[in-house]
């Protein structure tokens, strides 16, 4: 490693991003490094060779952004295709829109409501309850949507994706989840939407595809920590707890199981993500990936999905969602306190910072990471 200046480690989006701005802002070598034999981190994706559909291999990733200089940023390596993300959710054998909509309520109750009645209606639906103060993810839902609509689409979704009672989880959990009074079924409402057009791989091998960077896989930090020269910057996207050996303890995670099938039909199930409300099917998800690319021509006869199973994470499991347990705030802040001792280490991405981070939140933490921090190296 010697004459080693500047180590990302991680090929994830953060990595990539970083790397990037390395060579074209300070015009210095990066060496990238992962231990996983692919480059994309959590949005790696590749072909079924049976079908020649691009699966996305940890789960359905739709890039969407508000960000301009995101947008440009990325647009630098690919283009996008036009698909905008609807879901769609099955309850007792019935299927309906995501985020709850006009729709959903029109066809769940048997009615035909109007845009401008749906708020009496619900509000007389959440009425029945009384809940002025909600305490609790369940109280929250009923507060918004009223105990049917969220016996249905929330709590036994809610029950299988945490694997804890609504009632024990915090009310904040759903404000990400809008409540629409049309028949508005885009899942997402950001200015910028697609999927990469020559998918996933393609657009971090570009990124990554400069003279300046070099990508070494299959080769893990902790493997070559004690080689790296004094002065070497490491911008470390891997989890913090494990950085620091876990000397303040684990913080917990979900991790989640696909299981790949190659289906004998053309289509499967008509879109891309079919959510599974009922408690008694074991799986979340069903993803269908061909849907994603709606351009591309897939003259197989068959179709690939992957059923999506949430798991309690234990060490050596994949990270998938942070918990954010009070726990794991109060260990996160010790983790921070250490971190900021290191000279010359960065704690960056998902698993750094431990956070949620969507695709286009990662590249402009990154992007703002470097303004304010690689010339001060
Ligand atoms: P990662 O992608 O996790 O990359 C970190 C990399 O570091 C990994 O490749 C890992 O192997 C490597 N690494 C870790 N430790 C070491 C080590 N010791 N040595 C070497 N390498 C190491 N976002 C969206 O915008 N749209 C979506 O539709 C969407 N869908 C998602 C679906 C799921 C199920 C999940 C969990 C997330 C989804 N996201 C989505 C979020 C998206 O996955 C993240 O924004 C993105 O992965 C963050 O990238 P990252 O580089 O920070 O982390």
């Amino acid at each position: 490693m010697e004459g080693c200046r500047h180590l990302v480690v991680g090929a994830g989006i953060t990595g990539c991003t970083i790397a990037r701005q390395i060579a074209e802002e300070l015009g210095e070598k990066a060496l990238v490094i992962d231990r996983r034999d692919h480059i994309g981190g959590n949005c790696h994706s590749h072909i079924n060779e049976d079908t020649g559909v691009e699966v996305h291999s940890y789960g359905t990733h739709i890039f969407h952004t508000k960000e301009r200089r995101v947008w440009d940023f990325l647009n630098q390596f690919t283009e996008f295709n036009s698909y905008r993300h609807k879901v769609v959710t099955t309850y007792e054998g019935r299927t309906f829109h995501m985020p709850v909509n006009l729709q959903t309520i029109n066809s769940f109750f048997g009615i035909s409501l109007k845009p401008h009645e749906v708020e009496d209606f619900i509000a007389s639906k959440s009425a029945e309850e009384d809940i002025t103060d909600p305490q609790n993810l369940e109280e929250k839902a009923i507060s918004i949507i009223g105990r049917e609509l969220y016996e249905a689409f929330v709590k036994g979704y809610t029950l299988k994706q945490w694997e804890c009672d609504p009632k024990e989880l915090d009310a904040s959990i759903i404000t990400r989840l809008p409540f629409r009074h049309t028949f508005e079924c885009d899942y997402f409402t950001d200015r910028y939407q697609g999927l990469p057009w020559d998918g996933y791989t393609k657009l971090f091998e570009r990124i990554l595809d400069h003279e300046l960077i070099e990508t070494r896989l299959n080769t893990d930090f902790f493997e070559l920590k004690d080689t790296l020269p004094q002065e070497c910057a490491i911008y470390y996207t891997g989890p913090i707890d494990k950085y620091f050996d876990y000397c303040h303890g684990e913080l917990t995670w979900r991790s989640l199981r696909f299981e790949y099938r190659v289906e004998d039909v053309p289509d499967y199930q008509g879109t891309s993500v079919m959510n599974y409300a009922d408690i008694d099917v074991p799986y979340t998800r069903i993803h269908e990936y061909q849907h994603l690319h709606p351009e591309r021509e897939n003259t197989s006869g068959r179709t690939v999905t992957s059923r999506e199973f949430s798991m309690k994470w234990k060490q050596g499991d994949e990270p998938y969602y942070p918990v954010n347990t009070d726990e794991d705030r109060k260990r996160l802040e010790r983790y921070f306190e250490e971190a900021a001792k290191q000279e010359n280490v960065h704690f960056l991405g998902r698993l750094g910072q431990y956070k949620y981070y969507d695709m286009d939140k990662a590249v402009l933490a990154a992007l703002e990471f470097c303004d304010s921090k690689l010339n001060n190296n």
